[in-house]
């Protein structure tokens, strides 16, 4: 009687672990080997492995749909251009959007936001106006606003993240109500370095009660959280489709329609025009308006297989348990190395997703990162793009760990145990 719940909790770990094992041969790159041993694969912030479904589709398509869309009437092309629009139906399913008008194809999270920070100032922001940014962003989510402000005569302004990385509500309540002039703001749903989900529904709502535009940035956010973009009410939202299992080269901007319609082009050339004339030129409806020249349209069409698996796993009450188990012994563990300390650990550990950045006292993250690569585990060390708030913690960078459904509990304690015995040799 005793035992019983003991034994059921076993049980329930054996089922878990033969559902990672099964999604694991959904992914051909993780069964090789590295340095001799096997990869063991926790840069995953950085970019996924590609399932299995996306890699047929990928081949497939160069071997054989291969005509460019929307241009000819020869079925090739017929095809070509229907996966492709699947691919679009797919994330505005993926993403909850209204409209497929409002899912704009680019090359990835940095071309969106781009893009944003071009067109929308142009047309709606004024000299004199600022834009916010949060302290915890991507280089992405930066450096196009910077450019913005120089080329438009604007301002940036910094909304500093807490000690534990969290996003301080009334901070962002008291900055917006402090300043008139900030129209915009860019932060991200997920942060590539912290790992914390950001209440970006509640942010949405305090910069909209002050008129102030709102961008999110999904690249983390689209893989580790639900994404409704009709209930956040963000204004834009942008992810890459490298982070979430389909081939690099494929982003998605999300764009309230009306913001959309009244924005202009920012790219020219082919498939964005209605009629062009060397007096005047016209432009084609949403999407494509925003959509100059041939896309990545393999890569497109590989969101919809990527996005099908991503739902899937993100719906399994199974593999939510087992992330929340790496989570909760990564921050057990890693906290009884002497001198480690986790940037990004919020008071509920159910807002944490399992990206992990970490400095220990005295010991150098890229030599960290070395050692733990000829030992097959793939990490990373730096300032991991995002220089302004990583540096804050150390003048050296970080070391990150960063999971995916397909990694292992077993993964999980081998890194634990190799991070300990580098960082006694190091020492
Ligand atoms: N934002 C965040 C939070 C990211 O993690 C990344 C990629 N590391 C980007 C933006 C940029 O994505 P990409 O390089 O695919 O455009």
């Amino acid at each position: 009687m005793l035992f019983r719940p003991k034994t059921k909790v076993c049980l329930v770990l054996l089922q878990v672990m033969e559902i990672i094992e099964q999604i694991r041969e959904e992914f051909p790159a993780l069964h090789q080997q590295v340095w001799g041993k096997p990869l063991i694969y926790l840069d995953n912030a950085a970019t996924t492995q590609k399932h299995r479904m996306v890699l047929e589709l990928q081949e497939r398509m160069s071997a054989r749909t291969n005509a460019n869309i929307h241009r000819a009437l020869h079925k090739l092309s017929a095809d070509a251009t229907d996966l492709y629009e699947a691919g679009r139906e797919a994330v505005r399913s993926f993403l909850n959007a209204e409209s497929r008008e409002e899912i704009i194809f680019t090359s990835g999270a940095t071309a969106a936001l781009n893009l944003i920070a071009s067109s929308l100032v142009r047309s709606h922001l004024s000299k004199g106006d600022k834009v916010l940014v949060g302290e915890a962003e991507h280089h992405s989510n930066i450096v196009p606003w910077q450019l913005a402000c120089d080329q438009y005569g604007l301002s940036l302004e910094v909304l500093p993240v807490e000690e534990s990385g969290e996003i301080s509500l009334e901070r962002l309540s008291g900055l917006l109500k402090a300043d008139n002039r900030i129209r915009l703001l860019s932060v991200n749903h997920i942060s590539n370095v912290l790992g914390i989900i950001n209440p970006v529904a509640e942010i949405a709502r305090i910069a909209h009660s002050k008129g102030v535009f709102v961008v999110i940035d999904g690249a983390q956010g689209v893989v580790h959280d639900r994404v409704s973009v009709r209930e956040m009410d963000c204004d834009f939202y942008v992810f890459s489709g490298h982070k979430i299992y389909a081939p690099a080269g494929i982003g998605v901007l999300y764009g309230r329609r009306t913001l959309l319609e009244s924005m202009p082009p920012y790219m020219g050339g082919g498939d964005m025009v209605d009629r062009v004339s060397f007096g005047r030129t016209t432009y084609a409806p949403l999407p494509l308006k925003f959509e100059a020249g041939t896309p990545n349209f393999v890569a497109a069409a590989c969101l919809k297989p990527a996005l099908e698996f991503a739902t899937s796993v993100r719906d399994d009450v199974q593999v939510r348990e087992h992330e929340k188990r790496i989570v909760s012994t990564m921050v057990q563990e890693l906290q009884q190395i002497e001198g480690l300390k986790i940037h990004g650990l919020p008071r509920d550990l159910s807002l944490k997703v399992p990206i992990f950045s970490l400095s220990i006292e005295g010991v150098h993250p890229s030599d960290l990162a070395q050692m733990l690569d000829k030992m097959g585990i793939a990490v990373r060390s730096g300032f991991m793009c995002a220089e302004p708030l990583v540096s804050r913690f150390s003048e050296h960078g970080l070391l990150r760990v960063s999971f995916a459904p397909y990694n292992t509990f077993n993964e999980c304690e081998i890194f634990i145990n190799k991070l300990k015995l580098v960082t006694n040799m190091l020492k």
